[in-house]
């Protein structure tokens, strides 16, 4: 479906909303209801459109601390007043048959908070990546899930994507025999003073933080084992932008068979791709990590792509978390997969301070 056709029906859903009554059905067919929570820039462009795709799930409330955004949204998407909260009301929600769901889609430092306060509220979760700013918050969120037993998501789209699944598929099968190195980096320019993503406390350390979960993963997914040790560096060309953290970071991955994975993530410049090289092939992913472009391959051999490619990456995503409610399914993109980010990159941390190789344990 091109982008057109998505903001076309979304033109007429909102058209049509007058004709219907003030309140929606408790359900649209059986499809679970999704509240999000924090209305900015993935929520508007990405979650929302795609939300008027999605199967098993739909957009049914809204969280925001702006009145103007949710009457904006209310009339857009049709969502009743009964459904929209705010940051203070929001654990009423517990109170709403209709949201069976609620989506994190908050700056990092408040992803720990709000999940736990949304499982203390009986509901699923799905929270956006960085999982939380640091291991123990990973840890806390895991145990508010079990405690509710309710299930937690990590907004990991590319573990839906059919490029990145026939890459894990390859990698992890070895059916191209050991994998040599790999090479995975992420940037953008995000040199925009006072963004919360500069902040250290709040983005929890810059372009590691923020893109480096997508680096790390290229390369654990396709191995399909994490790594055992890391070195890294840190740079910071312009201190007083990039106060406390680094600009760009640099780092390798050993895993336990040998290979390698290079990766580099920056807020001061442009990469998007994934490169694995093995015995008997290779391949890149290039655009390979971003939210708004198509994944594309070339390789030195054949690859079959299964699965619809979507406009959104994150309709595969949502769905397959409302059949792991509905069927009492593992989790893929789990809390315990974000968790292993979280503790891959202290390990990074550790190792720009240490100036040392890392060992990673994944039992602490
Ligand atoms: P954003 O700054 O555009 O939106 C953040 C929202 O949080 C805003 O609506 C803001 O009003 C609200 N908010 C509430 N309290 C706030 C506070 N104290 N300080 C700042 N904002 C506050 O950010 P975004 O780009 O939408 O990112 C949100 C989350 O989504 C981040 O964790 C980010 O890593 C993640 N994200 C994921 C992807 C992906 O592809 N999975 C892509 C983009 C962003």
């Amino acid at each position: 479906m091109d982008r057109r056709k998505v903001l076309g029906s979304i033109g007429v859903l909102a058209a049509g909303t007058a004709l219907l009554p003030a309140l929606t059905p408790r359900k649209q067919a059986d499809k679970l209801g999704i509240a999000l929570v924090g209305l900015g820039n993935y929520a508007t462009r990405q979650l929302a459109p795609a939300l008027q795709a999605t199967e098993h799930c739909y957009l049914a409330g809204i969280v925001t601390g702006t009145p103007t955004k949710a009457e904006e949204w209310s009339k857009r998407y049709n969502i009743p007043e009964k459904n929209i909260y705010n940051y203070e009301n929001l654990d009423q929600i517990k109170d709403n048959p209709d949201i069976d769901i609620v989506y994190v889609v908050l700056p990092n430092f408040m992803h720990a908070e709000y999940t736990i306060r949304a499982f203390q509220a009986g509901k699923h979760v799905i929270c956006e990546k960085p999982m939380g700013l640091n291991v123990q918050e990973c840890k806390d969120m895991i145990a508010a899930g079990r405690k509710a037993g309710k299930l937690l998501q990590i907004g990991y789209r590319l573990y839906y994507e059919p490029h990145h699944l026939a890459a894990h598929k390859i990698g992890s099968n070895q059916e191209w025999g050991h994998t040599v190195f790999m090479e995975s980096s992420l940037g953008f320019r995000m040199a925009i003073p006072g963004i919360w993503r500069l902040d250290k406390d709040k983005g929890g350390g810059g372009a590691i933080m923020d893109l480096g979960v997508y680096c790390i993963q290229g390369g654990r997914r396709y191995i399909g084992e994490p790594p055992v040790s890391v070195v890294a560096q840190g740079y910071n060309t312009n201190p007083e932008l990039f106060k406390g953290i680094y600009e760009s970071v640099t780092f390798q991955m050993e895993f336990a068979s040998g290979a390698i994975c290079n990766g580099t993530t920056s807020y001061s410049a442009y990469v998007d791709r994934f490169h694995a090289s093995g015995e008997k092939g290779w391949m890149e992913l290039k655009p390979c990590f971003n939210a708004s472009q198509k994944v594309v391959i070339q390789s030195s051999k054949d690859i079959t792509v299964n699965g619809t490619v979507n406009e959104y990456q994150q309709i595969a995503q949502m769905d397959a978390f409302a059949l792991n409610i509905n069927d009492e399914t593992p989790v893929t993109a789990s809390g315990e997969e974000g968790l292993i980010d979280l503790q891959i990159i202290e390990a990074i941390k550790r190792s720009i301070t240490s100036g040392q190789k890392e060992k990673i344990d994944y039992s602490v």
